[in-house]
């Protein structure tokens, strides 16, 4: 059992998906949330008041577009005026799917700054401070797209082979860091598949329009191209593998960019 009494979490895009289910993982271990996402204070009431009744013993909605890099900037400044950043979750993220030559520079340029830009700020304002207490998590939700390509997804998978590459620097540069007791100082990857949340339902809209408007047909469809597993992924299974990484017990565990993908990189 992964024991959180004490530290807290800062969980990008946490108001929804999948950044929510990691936050309640971590919530339910005991870890103070600062919840973040594109949504005004009383839309965030509801995911802050499931994160308090999961357990956490204080959850704050922090607002900052991520979209701007300064935006990322005094998010994570708010977050660590508020309490120490000890897990640090990126995981909010925007998907745009045309092909190279009809995606416009300024939603390549977005979907960079959301996905991989806001990641960099975040990481090198939170672990320093991470490195001196000895122990830290950074936990990055990239995608199979950080592994592996699609068509029509230029900037996505430009943003998450990035996220990748960018968080095997980070575990290097702070592998060092703290001891087996304290737990050290980890920088991995998530790379999930997919998993059924708001953004990956324009594609599966675009499928079932295919099928005649036949949801569970359209999600059919796009398991069958490449998820030889032919399941989503819950968002919860994920905050599971979080939350095991913010064991101690995982503190040689870094660098990795762990696939929830039902086989589809296996291929
Ligand atoms: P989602 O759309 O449900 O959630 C995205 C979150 O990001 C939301 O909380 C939203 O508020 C936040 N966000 C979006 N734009 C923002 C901005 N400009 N500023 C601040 N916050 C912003 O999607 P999800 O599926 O939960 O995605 C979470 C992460 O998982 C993303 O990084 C995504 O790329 C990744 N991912 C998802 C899947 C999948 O199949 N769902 C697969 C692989 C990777």
């Amino acid at each position: 059992m992964t024991d959180l009494t004490g530290k807290a979490a800062l969980v990008t895009g946490s108001v929804q998906g999948i950044g929510l289910e990691i936050a309640r993982a971590l919530a339910g271990a005991g870890a103070a949330i600062a919840v973040h996402g594109l949504a005004d204070a009383s839309q965030a009431e509801a995911p802050c008041e499931a994160l308090r009744a999961a357990g956490a013993p204080e959850a704050r909605f922090f607002d900052h577009d991520l979209s701007d890099p300064e935006g990322a900037g005094a998010l994570v400044r708010e977050a660590a005026a508020w309490r120490d950043i000890d897990i640090l979750v990126n995981n909010a993220g925007i998907q745009h799917t045309a092909s190279l030559a009809d995606m416009p520079l300024a939603t390549f340029q977005r979907i960079l700054n959301i996905n991989l830009t806001a990641a960099f700020v975040t990481m090198q304002a939170a672990l320093p401070a991470m490195a001196e207490r000895g122990y830290g998590r950074v936990i990055n939700i990239a995608s199979v797209h950080g592994l592996v390509a699609s068509v029509q997804k230029a900037p996505y998978v430009a943003s998450k082979f990035g996220l990748v590459g960018m968080s095997r620097v980070a575990a290097l540069e702070y592998a060092a860091a703290g001891s087996r007791e304290t737990g050290g100082v980890t920088v991995n990857c998530i790379c999930p598949g997919w998993t059924e949340t708001a953004n990956i339902e324009p594609q599966i809209a675009a499928r079932a329009a295919a099928h005649k408007g036949d949801r569970a047909a359209g999600i059919a469809d796009l398991l069958s191209e490449k998820q030889p597993s032919r399941r989503t992924s819950d968002p919860a299974e994920l905050g599971a593998l979080a939350l095991w990484l913010c064991h101690p017990i995982a503190h040689n565990l870094t660098g990795a960019a762990i696939p929830v993908d039902g086989g589809w990189t296996a291929q």
